[in-house]
């Protein structure tokens, strides 16, 4: 893990220097989903402690086995509303708010809670009908509506994800419009400095295209095995 931690880390710089970019711009989210908890220890012998992960119940299990650890949780899939008790319980961050229900759920209980949670709004950029997200048109208005009516949610940038293909035309179609979208926002007064873009297949087109965090899974742990 540390030979493909150092190889990521190079090809960060690199893909940086390409495009005249300053390599501390971009953080690497390790996204531990799937693999043992031996495995997130084993990444947190090599500093990492901010782990991406896609289903609350697995955030809830590995903050159970892992009790005293200094972790972050990252929530980056498809939360349903009626869980928003485990986000506000064990969650430091959620990338994936897209729509207002969820919202109004959130800041519900993180009231009740007495916290706040810093979210990235996922944008649906890709051309897979399975992908969530919020359209890109509907952002400001999206946006508008949590700072007037979800305080608790501290709104600091963007996420999306490419379509799934080899094609890098279609690739960087999905990151300049997660791009514009925030330059939009930005430019209407919106403190979305944030861009999360960009796993194992595709980070460099991600850096490329103005990305500030990728979220790389296999190419640091390892093959993913969902059985
Ligand atoms: C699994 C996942 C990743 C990481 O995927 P890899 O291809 O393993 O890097 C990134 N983002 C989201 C939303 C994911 O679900």
């Amino acid at each position: 893990m540390q030979q493909r931690l150092a190889a990521i880390r190079h090809n960060i710089e690199q893909a940086c220097h390409n495009v005249g970019r300053d390599a501390s711009e971009v953080t690497l989210l390790p996204v531990s989903k799937t693999f043992d908890d031996t495995k997130v220890l084993e990444a947190a012998a090599l500093g990492l402690r901010r782990f991406g992960e896609n289903r609350l119940p697995d955030i809830r299990q590995r903050c159970e086995n892992m009790p005293d650890q200094p972790f972050e949780w990252v929530m980056i899939g498809h939360a349903q509303s009626n869980k928003a008790r485990d986000v506000a319980r064990y969650v430091s961050e959620l990338q994936s708010l897209d729509r207002e229900s969820l919202a109004e759920a959130l800041d519900k209980r993180l009231e009740q809670e007495g916290r706040t949670l810093d979210v990235l709004v996922q944008l649906k950029t890709a051309a897979e009908a399975s992908k969530t997200g919020l359209e890109p048109a509907e952002l400001i208005a999206f946006l508008q509506k949590l700072k007037t009516d979800y305080p608790c949610l501290q709104v600091k940038g963007l996420m999306t994800m490419a379509t799934q293909t080899d094609d890098e035309a279609e690739v960087r179609r999905c990151f300049r419009a997660a791009r514009l979208a925030q330059q939009q926002a930005l430019d209407a007064g919106y403190a979305v400095h944030r861009l999360s873009m960009g796993m194992s297949q595709d980070y460099v087109l991600a850096i490329e295209e103005g990305s500030t965090e990728l979220r790389i899974g296999s190419a640091l742990f390892g093959h993913r095995d969902y059985a």
